[in-house]
């Protein structure tokens, strides 16, 4: 995959919410088009499996556990720059420190139910897409 996509999720605190037509609302907005997307859930072993990263972190399980509560919104989105353009436009992990009019200031609950997902480089907007949507015709 090249630089101008990335990988995210809506994560279950914001299909619960309600919140999926205003973020992708947001998304399209900014400029990034939808390649792929689907409505779905990770079961425990998998969303241990998408933040193995972080299995050494003290929020592992709590993460864990919130990802595999509810349904998620998988997508993979294209624009140029698309990694670091689809950062910004999240904001901050933790929506105290998220800028205003990013997703996670307008959307997240806390540091960990924080709305969405967002690739953190091309390597693993890659790995990640492919996690979701490995064999999927992509637009
Ligand atoms: N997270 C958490 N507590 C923390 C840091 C992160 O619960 O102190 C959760 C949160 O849902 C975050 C995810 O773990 O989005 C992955 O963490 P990362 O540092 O990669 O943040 P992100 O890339 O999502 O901004
Ligand atoms: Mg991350």
């Amino acid at each position: 995959m090249s630089g101008n996509r990335t990988f995210t999720m809506i994560k279950p605190d914001g299909v619960a919410a309600g919140n999926i037509g205003a973020i992708l609302h947001k998304i399209n907005e900014a400029g990034f088009r939808i390649v792929a997307m689907k409505l779905t859930k990770l079961s425990e072993e998998k969303a241990g499996a998408f933040y193995e990263v972080h299995k050494a972190r003290s929020f592992y399980g709590e993460l864990v556990s919130f990802m595999s509560s509810g349904p998620i919104v998988a997508a993979i989105l294209e624009k140029e720059n698309a990694v670091a353009d689809f950062r910004e436009l999240i904001g901050a992990t933790n929506p105290a420190e998220a800028k205003p009019g990013t997703i996670r200031a307008l959307y997240a609950k806390s540091i960990g139910e924080n709305a969405v997902h967002g690739s953190d480089s091309d390597e693993n907007a890659a790995i990640e897409a492919a996690f979701h949507f490995a064999g999927t015709e992509l637009f």
